[in-house]
Order: structure tokens, then C-alpha cells, then sequence
């Protein structure tokens, strides 16, 4: 064959898709409890909309985004993450105008150029949520909460909440100010110089070791947060203690979009080499503005299902799998085989996970295609069983047998099984 999925992308195939079934179900199960609709936007959105909304400074949209002309001339990117195409859709929909908070989740595929390893794809699933339209500290505890929730509902204990709060558009101006004063005194190079400039809190956010040790005395956003913030801040860390939520005090988390206001945290999991982060999210006030919409409060979380599934193997933790094989038909002979279709369609009408072994295959290949099939009954059709009116159920746990009448297989079976 002359093609391989394109870098940095894979493939699910059985069985291991399963798992990312049951972890996306798994981390969206607790939203769902909590009053959030399910939301589907396009995979893709105007380009200026995530210039816009993600940032213009950041990583995502300077080097990581997949964006094309469509025939008709249109600037279009591949979504990189989710939350400004679902906000895109709650404003264009008109919910902000009925009952708030707007609660949504969703599921599904994001774009990023980056570079791959281990855990970094550039195309790579998360569930998400969004709360639009209140600024209550117990929503921001609320959403916090749920991701919590997600993680310990699949059976992961090892994942950290970091927090941090970031101030708003009344204190950041003051703290970016102080910043920047900071790192203009610093011994950078010039693109880092020129984000400075732009937009100085990324550069907290900058990996590199040279300019992580300069960073040490680097004023913080909660030194310089205003009245309204530390109240804010002060609320959703107390109903967090209330609610048994363990955190780590992050002073220095930014993260790696623009718009995130107040709160901000992230997850992570140390089982997974670099690539710690499982999740993050905050809260983004000034985003729908920034796109231009009305004032409207929101804040939302988006889980990576990958990294999700590389942290339950982490901890030995095995996802339940697909429904397995329950029975399998081996019909022997052509009249069998008609026979055996029909006897298949009823099982499965039952409910009974069954399959039948298609091929005309001898004896021994169609019950070694049992075998592998994981069913606990084969159910033989031979001819002369078939002018009896039976079929012989054989248990293959154990190679028990019996003649079962034709017309009690069904309910002969859903006894057994
Ligand atoms: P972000 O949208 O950057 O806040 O990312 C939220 C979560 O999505 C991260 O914590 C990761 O678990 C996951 N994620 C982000 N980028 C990638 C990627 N390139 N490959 C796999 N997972 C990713």
C-alpha cells in the first residue's frame, strides 16, 4: 500500500478504539448529570474568528493552525480548540438571550500543527464544556469540580489540579505593566523580546530552561490583583476546600490561550513523560467581546481524550471493552446456512451479541473462528440436526453439548447467558 496516516495523526482501530469510547463517555458523564447540552459546531471556522479568540500571540495561532483558502476565497482554519467556535455558536444561536448560565459540552476532533511525540498529535480528541453568561465563583467551582469528577469516575487517582488566578480586565493592565517592566531587564533574545512587547504573561509560559531561571522574582498576577478578584478567587477556593477538592497553588500558571481571566487551572498526570497536561481550562470574561459579541461572563475546561487514555494504561487501569461475542453459528452446508441467518437476525433482535462464521468453512476452521470470536456458546447447524428440528449448543468453556430445539434456541441461550 502506498500510504500511511499523515504525521502526527493515527488511527483507532478495535480494540483499542474502544477505551476512547468509553473515556470520552466517561469524562463526559458528570457534565451531562449537571444540566449541559450536548453542542456540535464545524470542524472548521472563519480564520479570523481564532486569531481573534484564541489570541494572535500565542503559539496555536502563530505556528500551530491548519488554515486553507476554500475555493470560494474564504479563510478557514481546522478548529484548534474548542471554545471560540462553541461560543461562535451560542451567540449566533441566541441562547445568551434565554436562561444563564448556558451550559454546553462537546466532543470531538482538534487541529494543531505541532511537534509530534508521545502524547502530541495534530489531530487529537478532547471532551469539553463551556458555562456562558455568570460570573459566580461557585460555577467556576462548579466546572472545576466536574473535571474532577470525569478523572475519578474512570478510576485515576493520580491526576493534580494546579489553580492560579489571573485578574481581569481591571488589574491585568496594571500586572502586565509590572511585568513587562520586569522581563524588559531580563537577557532575552529578540523574538522573546518582541512578545514582551505583545503580550508579556506568555512569556512566563516559556519552557526553555535560559529563560525559566531568569523567571524566579518575577512579579505575580495575584500580588497585583484587584479587590474584585481576590474576593472572586478567595470563593472559589474555599467551596473547592468545602468540596473536598485537592489543589496545588499554582502563582505562575498561564497557559496557552489568551483569553483566560480569574480563574485558570490545569491537570496533570505524572505518568506520562512530557506531555504531563490531561486538561485544562478558565475562566475567559472578555472573550465573547474579543469576538464580537456582548459582554457575557463564561468559563469551560477542555479534557484531552488521548492523554486520558495514555494515563489510565499509566495506571494499569483497563477501560471496559465492547459487548463481547456471546454465540456463535457454525451452519454446516448451504441449507444450514440459510437457516442459520435467520436464527442470527433473532438472537441479535434478543439482544444477544452473536455472529456467525461466514465463508464457507469446514468444521474445524468455523469452530476455530468460534473459538477466536471470545462467544461463550457455538451453536452447530448440521443437516441431519436441521431435519431434527435441533441445533447442538456447545459450551465452550467447557465443550459441554446439547440438542437445543430450533425454536427454543433464543430463549434457551438468554437463560445460559
Ligand atoms: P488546551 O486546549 O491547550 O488547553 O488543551 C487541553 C488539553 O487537550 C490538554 O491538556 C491535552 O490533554 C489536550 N491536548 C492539547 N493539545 C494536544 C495535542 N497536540 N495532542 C494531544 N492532546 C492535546
Amino acid at each position: 500500500m502506498d500510504f500511511t496516516a499523515p504525521k502526527g495523526t493515527y488511527d483507532l482501530l478495535p480494540p483499542r478504539a474502544e477505551a476512547f469510547l468509553e473515556v470520552r463517555a466517561g469524562l463526559a458523564a458528570p457534565a451531562r448529570l449537571a444540566g449541559y447540552g450536548y453542542t456540535e459546531t464545524p470542524l472548521f471556522e472563519d480564520t479570523a474568528l481564532f486569531a481573534r479568540g484564541v489570541g494572535a500571540s500565542t503559539d496555536v495561532v502563530t505556528k500551530e493552525m491548519y488554515t486553507f483558502d476554500d475555493r470560494g476565497g474564504r479563510s478557514l482554519t481546522l478548529r484548534p480548540e474548542g471554545t471560540a467556535g462553541v461560543l461562535r455558536a451560542a451567540l449566533e444561536g441566541g441562547l445568551h438571550k434565554g436562561q444563564l448560565p448556558v451550559k454546553l459540552w462537546y466532543s470531538g476532533s482538534y487541529f494543531r500543527y505541532e511537534r509530534p511525540q508521545a502524547g502530541r498529535y495534530r489531530h487529537f480528541s478532547q471532551v469539553g464544556l463551556e458555562a456562558l453568561g455568570s460570573d459566580d465563583p461557585a460555577l467556576d467551582a462548579e466546572v472545576v469540580w466536574l473535571a474532577v469528577q470525569a478523572y475519578a469516575g474512570l478510576g485515576l487517582t493520580g491526576v493534580r489540579l494546579l489553580l492560579n488566578t489571573l485578574g481581569d480586565a481591571a488589574c491585568r493592565p496594571a500586572y502586565r505593566e509590572a511585568l513587562r517592566a520586569f522581563l524588559r531587564g531580563l537577557d532575552l533574545d529578540a523574538d522573546t523580546r518582541a512578545r514582551v512587547e505583545v503580550n508579556p504573561l506568555r512569556v512566563l509560559d516559556d519552557k526553555r530552561p535560559e529563560v525559566q531561571a531568569q523567571l524566579a522574582g518575577a512579579p505575580l498576577a495575584r500580588d497585583l490583583l484587584c479587590a474584585g478578584c481576590r474576593e472572586h478567587h478567595a470563593r472559589v477556593t474555599g467551596l473547592l476546600d468545602r468540596l473536598g477538592v485537592v489543589w496545588e497553588d499554582a502563582p505562575t500558571l498561564v497557559r496557552g490561550l489568551d483569553y483566560y481571566t480569574r480563574t485558570t487551572f490545569e491537570f496533570q498526570h505524572d505518568g506520562l513523560g512530557a506531555q504531563s497536561a490531561v486538561g485544562g481550562g478558565g475562566r475567559y470574561d472578555g472573550l465573547s467581546e474579543e469576538v464580537g459579541g456582548p459582554p457575557l461572563a463564561g468559563i469551560g475546561w477542555a479534557l484531552g481524550v488521548d492523554r486520558t487514555v495514555l494515563a489510565l494504561q499509566a495506571e494499569g487501569i483497563e477501560p471496559a471493552g465492547a459487548v463481547g461475542c456471546q454465540v456463535f453459528l457454525v451452519p454446516l452446508g448451504a441449507t444450514a446456512k440459510e437457516r442459520a441467518v435467520l436464527l442470527l437476525a433473532g438472537l441479535r433482535r434478543a439482544g444477544l451479541a452473536a455472529d456467525l462464521a461466514y465463508g464457507d468453512r469446514g468444521m474445524k476452521g468455523a469452530m476455530r473462528a468460534a473459538d477466536r470470536s471470545g462467544a461463550t456458546y457455538a451453536v452447530v447447524l448440521g443437516d441431519r440436526d436441521l431435519q431434527a428440528g435441533v441445533a447442538q449448543v456447545k459450551d465452550l468453556r467447557d465443550g459441554g453439548q446439547v440438542a437445543v430445539p430450533l425454536e427454543e434456541l433464543v430463549t434457551t441461550l438468554e437463560g445460559k447467558l
